[in-house]
């Protein structure tokens, strides 16, 4: 944990971070510590100097490895990537059906998907600023795909909440934000903002409130057709025998408060992550074994070993 002088290492301070209070932390902290910061990438680099036929050996062919395996081959260095592992990319990984994977405890699993469906249990978004990355795979011809990030016919799950009953992520969203909007309303009215917000201001406010919060003309959330728009139907509109909308009931504010599925509706809002909605890395096709891929620098005239 402590390094010479007795200071707490960084990679256990941000595995402390995350441990505690989770991935979304942690990411925070190393942006704030400048790890997870915007790419300053302009182009593509060039490394300067002769290396008089020197030779590299670079451990791991993960991300890091195989760029700078890339790198120094076009800077005329003889190249050597040594892999741990029986395959390239590091944490970068996909598994799909038929694939096994060995833990290292020595459990190995089969992955029973059907054709076509894949998981990649390391990382998944590049997000848009990651711009070295994003030109690396230009270059390099890997192809990328839409992520979408939010679903909002997806379950939020808590099993000390709505005894356990998952529930849609956008009827949380919709009744915590119509019921906050209501009471927002109420205090406007009641001139509680008067100091805070101008007179011409609180207008705008309730106008705003009412759209977001999908309130009544009389400023309350409620069930009916405005919410059910958002939350869904108890019977939607045109289906069934009768084509007369049913709207659906909200959950009460104390119940959404309670079952804390609040903490993550923001997720989807993440700045690293939102930003990162429009890509997922994949290589095309099956993975293949390192260096039979044209994709990875370890081929060619750099090589590539399992160790
Ligand atoms: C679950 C998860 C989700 C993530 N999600 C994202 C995301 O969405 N977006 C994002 O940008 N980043 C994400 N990341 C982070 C991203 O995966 C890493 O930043 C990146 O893969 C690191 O690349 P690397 O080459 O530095 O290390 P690694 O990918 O860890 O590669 C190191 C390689 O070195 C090998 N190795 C280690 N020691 C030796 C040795 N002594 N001899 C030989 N080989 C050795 C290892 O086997 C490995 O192949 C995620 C990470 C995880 C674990």
């Amino acid at each position: 944990m402590l390094d010479d002088n007795g200071a707490v290492r960084r990679r256990d301070l941000l595995s402390l971070i995350g441990a505690m209070a989770g991935s979304a932390a942690m990411y925070h902290a190393m942006t704030s510590l400048g790890f997870a910061s915007e790419s300053r990438y302009r182009g593509p680099i060039k490394l300067e100097g002769d290396p008089k036929g020197a030779s590299v050996l670079i451990l791991g062919a993960g991300l890091a490895g195989m760029t700078a395996a890339l790198e120094l081959r076009n800077a005329g260095y003889r190249v050597q990537v040594l892999e741990y592992n029986a395959r390239a990319g590091g944490r970068n990984w996909t598994l799909r059906g038929g694939d096994s994977l060995t833990e290292l405890g020595g459990f190995t699993q089969t992955c029973a998907f059907e054709q076509g469906l894949y998981l990649n249990p390391g990382p998944w978004r590049i997000p848009y600023h990651h711009r070295a990355l994003l030109d690396y795979c230009k270059r390099l011809g890997v192809a990328l795909e839409p992520f979408i990030q939010l679903n909002h016919n997806a379950f939020l799950h808590a099993s000390r909440a709505f005894d356990g009953v998952p529930q849609r992520i956008r009827a949380v969203r919709t009744d915590f934000q119509g019921q906050v909007s209501e009471l927002l309303a109420k205090v406007t009215k009641q001139g509680a903002l008067d100091e805070a917000v101008s007179r011409e201001d609180q207008e705008i406010l309730l106008q705003a409130l009412r759209s977001w919060g999908a309130l009544d003309r009389n400023y309350r959330y409620n069930a009916n057709l405005i919410s059910a728009e958002y939350r869904g139907y108890a019977e939607a509109p045109g289906g069934g025998l009768s084509s007369a909308a049913l709207p659906s009931e909200p959950v009460a504010l104390s119940d959404i408060l309670k079952s804390r599925l609040w903490r993550y509706l923001q997720n989807f809002a993440n700045y690293n992550f939102q930003t990162t909605t429009t890509r997922i890395r994949r290589f095309r096709g099956r993975p293949r074994p390192i260096g039979a891929s044209a994709r990875f620098p370890c081929r060619s005239s750099a090589s590539c070993r399992s160790t």
